[in-house]
């Protein structure tokens, strides 16, 4: 498609465009009485409208029915997490039992180490990307000197070549060969944070499973934003919070993935509660834990009923878009993004870079070369809200569900002003 670096050509993008009717969905946060240029749908998502009556519907059941809402709330709230493993299932490309919602990610990620990372004198060492997510690296570390282990010796990190932004998939796999027998786990961020790198997940997977390793993802930026397809792809486990790009809200549950491989092993190590164990037999109280058929096994406790409701809201959307047409227009406006960063650079002769590889969902990272900090406070001043990384990076998401392509031509001519107004 011919772009043009235009408001007109922007205008006529959102008009044809036919999801963009759903921005209307969404809250946006103003400033000076219009709405803000928002790219930080990675870091969280932007409100559903729908949210806040899920979120009432509770607070009436629980007011009108109190302990009774548990089994008598038109969404009775013993089960009400069954509600998202369909429609999270669809996002994930997983089959409706392989999937659970509890918790938080990193918690998450700890409970499943303990199903998943289970290491022998022989076979102890764990596979992620350098610089992963540091919650990530803090939850690898306790869990290999919780099992007695060195960090240092135990994880391996895929090193960027010299010069390079990005990982080789080849560089990755070659890492898997070279741990080979010794190696337990392979647990990388499937979109990285930073740069907004995919990850060949098929691939990686595959090679993972070759050397006798066993395969999760964080899939934190992934969940949403790309297209998965978990089950096919045979990942033995994955998390990802919901409260970026799934908009539930800020420190929302987890969703977690396990697949159905692992689903009937009876002495599957796992740390165990109530709402793991069999809904027909659970008000029992029988002293015997009997595991649920699918991932809802690895549920500890009953399910923060006020927390779910705004990811069941914003679940109800994703359904009724689906990921095909989400990812349809995420490639059409990061591609119009990236153009318009394009246009300007040569227009202005700046000397800032892209430096997200061609393997990508929703996110542009920007290295700026020179201007650094204050254009970033300059485009913050100004409506755009995006976010600073260290050194030099700023990430701009434009999630699809509810960016325009008018947005992105607003933020360029910002941009421009800023890079002028902030020196080169
Ligand atoms: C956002 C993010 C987290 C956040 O973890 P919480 O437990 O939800 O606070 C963890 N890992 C990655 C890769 C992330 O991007």
């Amino acid at each position: 498609m011919q772009f043009h670096n235009t408001l007109a050509f922007a205008q006529l993008m959102d008009a044809t465009d036919t999801l963009g009717k759903y921005r209307e969905e969404f809250h946006f946060p103003k400033m000076d009485g219009e709405e803000v240029i928002y790219f930080t749908g990675n870091s969280l998502g932007l409100q559903p409208k729908r949210a806040k009556k899920y979120i009432d519907e509770v607070m009436t059941d629980w007011k009108d029915l109190a302990v009774e809402g548990h089994f008598h709330a038109e969404k009775p709230w013993w089960d009400y997490h069954e509600r998202l493993a369909l429609p999270l299932a669809k996002v994930v490309g997983a089959r409706t039992e392989e999937i659970s919602v509890m918790n938080t990610l990193t918690v998450n990620l700890h409970l499943l180490m303990v199903s998943f990372y289970r290491p022998t004198k022989k076979r102890f060492k764990i596979l992620c990307e350098e610089k992963a997510f540091p919650s990530d690296q803090y939850m690898l570390r306790s869990q290999v000197r919780f099992h007695g282990l060195d960090p240092d010796e135990a994880i391996v990190e895929v090193k960027k070549r010299e010069g390079e932004h990005f990982w080789r998939t080849q560089d990755v796999i070659e890492s898997i060969h070279a741990a080979g027998t010794e190696l337990a786990l392979v647990l990388i961020g499937g979109v990285n944070y930073y740069n907004g790198q995919v990850f060949d997940m098929e691939r990686i997977t595959k090679a993972g499973h070759a050397a006798g390793a066993l395969v999760g993802w964080d899939l934190a930026h992934a969940a949403g934003n790309i297209e998965l397809k978990l089950h096919d792809w045979g990942v033995d486990f994955a998390a990802w919070c919901s409260y970026k790009y799934m908009n539930s809200g800020p420190g929302n549950a987890s969703g977690v993935f396990i697949h159905t491989r692992h689903l009937d092993k009876k002495d599957i190590p796992r740390f165990e509660g109530w709402w793991g164990s069999k809904k027909e037999t659970r008000f029992l109280m029988k002293p015997e834990f009997e595991p649920m058929a699918n991932a809802d096994a690895w549920q500890i406790s009953n399910i923060p009923v006020l927390s779910v409701a705004p990811y069941l809201a914003s679940l109800e959307l994703f359904d009724q878009v689906g990921m095909a047409a989400l990812i349809e227009k995420r490639n059409k406006i990061v591609a119009f993004l990236e153009f318009i960063l394009h246009e300007i650079h040569s227009e202005i002769e700046s000397t800032f870079e892209i430096i997200t590889p061609s393997d990508r969902g929703c996110q542009l990272s920007v290295f700026l070369h020179g201007q650094g900090k204050s254009l970033f406070d300059y485009l913050m001043r100004n409506g755009v809200i995006t976010d600073w990384r260290e050194p030099n990076v700023i990430r701009l998401a434009p999630a699809p569900f509810y960016c325009s392509f008018e947005d992105m031509y607003r933020f360029g001519q910002i941009l421009k002003e800023g890079i002028l107004a902030n020196g080169r």
